[in-house]
């Protein structure tokens, strides 16, 4: 069983603080601040360009991504870390697409991310061989699901609502109309079990700095299943994708395996923090992470309505069709989550109506859930939100 006491002793909690967006930045784990210190002045400072050798940096994008791998059902070997993961969509749409030519449509569906969306779109736009993004409703996906499908690219759990796709069965759906299935799992990662192997997932991508607790800028991840890593062509062919980097071979041969995603440098230190902040999953199993976690979200949404009957759930009630999140609606839900902030209960707002709770279940408790029912009812009881500086809408919402 997983000791969630000891895992929430791992992270930094600034004072008066009750933190329900590690869904969009996880906390900061204590080690991860001597970590950063120690890579730059040891390695970084002492070692200099030998680092790449002695401290191993070179292979850092293939060993932080399998400790990723276990978090979602992936062998070791098939994941490998960089870049951003608007950069891992389009490479992974890039290859898939060209792994069937004769087919032109791509599936999404209007509650994905809008970054991946548009990087679908620009890469269409550059191919300029006719392909069409569709974006159904998220429940309406399975009804274009056929003969003329190329590639089917899914956020598993809606950003915006926590709603999340069966994976398995969409994935088996698709493969038996011979199309290839992408799953971003940016809030999959570290929120839910994921088991990309038995689903036989083609490709999937996410990022680290949502509830893997990577630090702002922390890279990204790509999987490619085993057989199509050996084939799918690299659209970003960079150097650090070559099977022989120091070979410097002017014409480019990919790595024979995942590693032919990699492109160009790593963030070295970004992803020595990375790799520090993933020892917080040690001893961690996801079923555990997964149980805690609807407890959380149940007693929440159960506080909420209890207290506040004037906000309305836009999360799925079913447990089993929602991520680790809950939203709620209310038309001025961006002045209701400012109040909330300046309490030190910190969620966030997406537009138009929607304010959104992430929990985490390495560092919220009940304790945290009984704070932020209670202190956002009295918010919504006393409509403290309807101050003039609670209006006011900041770059980042
Ligand atoms: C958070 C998120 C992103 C962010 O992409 P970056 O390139 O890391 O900025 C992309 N897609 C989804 C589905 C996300 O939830």
């Amino acid at each position: 069983m997983t000791d969630f006491v000891a895992t929430k002793s791992l992270f930094h909690i600034p004072e008066g603080v009750i933190y329900l967006d590690g869904n969009s930045l996880g906390m900061l784990p204590k080690t991860a601040a001597n970590r950063a210190k120690e890579m730059i002045e040891q390695e970084w400072g002492e070692m200099l360009i030998r680092g790449w050798n002695d401290a191993k940096w070179m292979e850092q994008p293939e060993r932080v991504g399998n400790l990723v791998a276990r978090l979602i059902g992936a062998a070791s070997g098939t994941v490998v870390m960089g870049d951003t993961l608007s950069i891992k969509v389009y490479q992974a749409l890039a290859s898939a697409l060209e792994m069937r030519p004769d087919r032109k449509v791509v599936v999404s569906d209007n509650g994905n991310f809008p970054t991946d969306l548009y990087m679908a779109d620009g890469l269409i736009k550059s191919l300029d061989r006719g392909h069409v993004l569709k974006t159904p409703n998220p429940e309406d996906v399975e009804s274009l699901i056929n003969e003329d499908l190329a590639v089917l690219m899914l956020t598993q759990v809606d950003y915006r609502t926590g709603r999340m796709h069966d994976m398995k069965r969409i994935t088996d759906l698709a493969h038996a109309a011979g199309a290839l299935v992408i799953w971003d799992l940016a809030h999959s990662a570290g929120a839910v079990p994921v088991d990309l192997a038995g689903c036989n997932a083609d490709f999937a991508v996410g990022c680290t700095y949502k509830y893997l607790n990577g630090g702002p800028g922390a890279p990204a991840f790509i999987y490619v299943r085993p057989d199509h890593a050996k084939v799918a062509r690299p659209a970003l062919s960079g150097w650090l994708g070559h099977a022989a980097p120091f070979a410097f071979d002017p014409d480019y041969t990919p790595a024979p395996d995942v590693s032919r995603m990699r492109v160009g440098t790593p963030p070295v230190i970004q992803m020595a923090v990375l790799e520090e902040a993933m020892k917080a999953w040690d001893g961690v199993e996801m079923a555990d992470i997964r149980k805690r976690s609807i407890e959380l979200c149940e007693q929440f949404i159960a506080g909420v309505e209890a207290s506040c009957p004037m906000l309305e759930l836009a999360s799925p009630r079913n447990p089993d069709e929602r991520g680790s999140q809950v939203s709620f609606k209310f038309d001025q839900g961006y002045a209701v989550m400012q109040a909330l902030i300046a309490r030190g209960v910190i969620g966030d707002f997406r537009a138009p109506d929607v304010i959104r709770f992430g929990f985490t279940p390495l560092y919220i408790d009940n304790n945290d859930v009984d704070g932020a029912v209670k202190i956002l009812a009295e918010i919504m009881e006393t409509k403290a939100w309807d101050k003039p500086e609670f209006h006011k809408r900041n770059a980042v919402t």
